[in-house]
């Protein structure tokens, strides 16, 4: 079995020291260096390529394989004939200034939105906690690692309480408004304490035309912004954004579900309007206003049930 795969720059020092001790004395022509394990053959060569051979090679190569995915986000996998193929994810590598939202597509609880700053150096940091997936990271993590990130990286958090946004926005919903213009305020909060920053990353939600449109009559600004798809997956700060946002709004969902003695479901499903209905019988249609967004249809559908 050979496994074959060329190592980022990064992880050589690293992987000198890995093997130091068992370096052979000979190595073959163009390499670095060969150890000669019982069950594994490990040749690094000038060219960055590292070679595993032999029976124990995948188990040798996960260990480095394992390093690009925390260190340097590379996604490397081996194929059924051990041939190794990389994962077209990429990761911007600047200092960035992002944002992200939670709580738009939640019947209960707040609209949550978070900007940080993420430098360069606060790269390994952030990828060590698993921050690179923050889509997959479950309630628990994000309770977890949310504020070891907060007590780290600056960040700019803004929530919107539902009696806000039903007295503001019900009527005349706009939801990609909302978004434009929360994600402003954080954004502005930050771009303007000096961070050396080399983009401001939105997730785009939106066309950069719209979005611009949304916030011109807002006096400040967050100028020069990114709009990029998928930005949670390519860059750190909004992930991180998104993160601490999940985490303020899990904790606020907390505080509502204790208030309430119930626990108050997210998104805006059947479920949401099982317990709307509870809460209504017990506390009346008028406290609805503050604890979820009533231009949703969940309303009616709460209302309807109470009818028959
Ligand atoms: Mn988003």
């Amino acid at each position: 079995m050979t496994i074959v795969f060329k190592l980022s720059d990064n992880l050589k020092p690293q992987m000198l020291e890995f093997y130091q001790d068992r370096m052979s004395e000979t190595k073959p022509p163009y390499s670095v260096f060969q150890v000669k394990d019982f069950d594994c053959v490990t040749t690094l060569y000038e060219s960055g390529k590292v070679m595993f051979q032999g029976i124990g090679a995948d188990i040798e190569a996960s260990y480095w394989i394992e390093q690009e995915r925390i260190k340097n986000n590379r996604l490397i996998s081996l194929d059924s004939n051990n041939k190794a193929k990389e994962e077209k994810s990429f990761l911007l590598r600047k200092s960035t200034i992002g944002s992200d939202e939670v709580g738009t597509g939640d019947f209960f609880g707040p609209i949550v939105v978070t900007a940080t700053f993420v430098a360069e150096k606060d790269f390994d940091f952030l990828t060590n906690l698993g921050v690179r997936d923050s889509k997959k990271i479950d309630d628990a993590k994000i309770m977890k690692i949310a504020p070891q990130i907060m007590a780290k990286i600056p960040y700019s958090s803004y929530i919107l309480t539902n009696s806000t946004y039903n007295k503001n926005w019900s009527e005349t919903l706009n939801m990609n408004k909302i978004k434009a213009l929360l994600h402003n305020k954080v954004l502005y909060n930050l771009q303007t304490k000096n961070y050396p920053y080399e983009k401001i990353v939105v997730d785009q939600f939106v066309y950069p035309k719209k979005y611009y449109e949304y916030i011109s009559e807002v006096k400040n600004q967050a100028t020069n912004i990114t709009f990029m798809t998928k930005a949670e997956d390519k860059v750190l700060s909004v992930a991180a954004a998104s993160i601490i946002s999940r985490y303020i709004f899990l904790n606020e969902m907390t505080k509502l579900s204790e208030k309430y003695g119930l626990t108050l479901p997210k998104g805006a499903g059947p479920i949401v309007d099982e317990i709307g209905v509870k809460i209504v019988k017990k506390y009346g249609m008028k406290e609805l206003e503050n604890i979820a967004k009533l231009n949703f249809k969940n309303k009616d559908k709460i209302k309807n049930s109470l009818k028959n």
